[in-house]
């Protein structure tokens, strides 16, 4: 679609990871929550003492509240991945984007109390309207620097190799909590990011930038 403008227009800052200097990487999860994958994976996080990012489907929110509370009592931080999620996403108007994630964040102050500030458009695209539906809610986009492919991925093996050898200090790294592979290769990922000299600190840390008003 050729839909921008020549001029005037310009894209709200991306956080997409921190100092490249440092050991600190930071594990986010997009999609949730899922009743059973998501559990999987809280329990794994705590063994390890891992704060990560949970980028949560508004629409998935009801009937997994306390999965939710969970979430935000532990100290991981909570961001809004839309309320539809839904494929024709990118071509609504940045209001209806707005009104959209205005659902998730409301759902998500009415289990947590917080009212969360990350934004991660869903499939990652970030057009004129989610500028504009961004500029609207005040919420600032956090994406990622390495990018898993789980939900894609052929084996697990293949997987954790990727990763281990390509992400850096700096990275956030993004994966799924509706993926089962993911859930089932996480222990040995974070065991094998440590044994790399790898910390995990949660993404507002890593970012320096407030998750929540
Ligand atoms: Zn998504």
């Amino acid at each position: 679609m050729a839909f921008f403008p020549s001029s005037g227009f310009h894209y709200h800052e991306v956080y997409s990871g921190g100092n490249r200097n440092g050991k600190s990487i930071s594990l986010t999860f997009d999609d949730g929550p899922d009743p059973v994958l998501s559990p999987m994976i809280l329990e794994v996080l705590k063994k390890y003492k891992i704060r990560a990012g949970f980028f949560l489907i508004g629409k998935r929110i009801s009937g997994n509240e306390a999965l939710v509370r969970q979430m935000s009592d532990y100290g991981h931080v909570i961001g809004n991945h839309s309320y539809s999620h839904t494929n024709l996403w990118d071509f609504r108007s940045s209001a209806k984007m707005a009104a959209d994630m205005n659902k998730t964040s409301e759902a998500v102050k009415s289990v947590t109390g917080k009212k969360i500030h990350f934004f991660r458009p869903p499939f990652g695209v970030i057009n004129p309207m989610v500028s504009g539906a961004v500029r609207k809610t005040g919420m600032k986009i956090v994406t990622w620097r390495f990018r898993s492919f789980d939900t894609t991925a052929s084996s697990a093996e293949g997987l954790i190799e990727k990763t281990v050898k390509k992400v850096r200090p700096g990275d956030i790294l993004l994966f799924h909590d509706s993926c089962r592979l993911t859930a089932g290769i996480l222990e040995k990922l974070i065991v094998s990011l440590h044994e790399r000299g790898l910390d995990f600190v949660p993404p507002d840390e890593l970012l320096n930038l407030p998750a929540y008003e």
